[in-house]
């Protein structure tokens, strides 16, 4: 029918090859971008579970948990790194990224009252899902671009930070139980 004709003459008059050309490049470029913009949240990731790590005093099960994934976070970095310098892409712009997600850090875990630990449990499984949304978003978008190396990277990374927030799901719990029970104790010691 009409529509139909219509319809293809749209799609005829929305790819023409030059057309096709640049979008192809628009593709390369935004995965560099997002590639550059997850190295950025990995930097972040470590100063953060980096900070953590060395407060963390009486929780040594979610200090270890923390301590081994700040090592898998470095390599995440390095891994990402590789990446965007197999992809030719400038890394200029890397370090000048590095300060992007500070300010919600900061908002997350920079005031620390009594109950820290519990607000950096929180912290961190919210970073963990900002992490798991963008590795799945460079999964499809690497692949889009034909880049299956970088594809499979992130898949692999992507199922580290799914790991990670599987682990602070399930332990979030005792975690507040346990602050609330020495919080507890601590006020029973200070009456007597
Ligand atoms: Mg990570
Ligand atoms: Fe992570």
């Amino acid at each position: 029918g009409r529509g139909n004709m219509s319809r293809q003459r749209l799609l005829g008059a929305r790819l023409p090859t030059q057309t096709q050309e640049n979008e192809m490049t628009d593709i390369k470029d935004r995965v560099d971008q997002w590639l550059r913009d997850a190295h950025a949240m990995e930097e972040q990731a470590e100063t953060m579970l980096n900070g953590q790590a060395m407060r963390i005093e009486n929780y040594p099960t979610l200090k270890a948990r923390i301590e081994q994934h700040l090592e898998e976070t470095k390599r995440q970095r390095a891994r990402l790194e590789a990446c965007i310098e197999r992809r030719g892409a400038s890394s200029s712009g890397i370090k000048d990224m590095a300060m992007k997600f500070t300010a919600m850090m900061q908002n997350l875990s920079g005031v620390f009252a009594g109950d820290e630990v519990v607000k950096g449990v929180l912290a961190s499984y919210t970073f963990e899902h900002m992490e798991i949304a963008s590795y799945r978003i460079l999964v499809a978008a690497a692949e889009a671009d034909g880049d299956m190396e970088t594809a499979r990277v992130c898949e692999e990374i992507c199922a580290e930070e799914e790991a990670m927030a599987a682990w602070l799901e399930e332990n979030m719990g005792e975690i507040a139980i346990q602050h609330l029970v020495r919080q507890e104790a601590s006020l029973e010691e200070a009456k007597r």
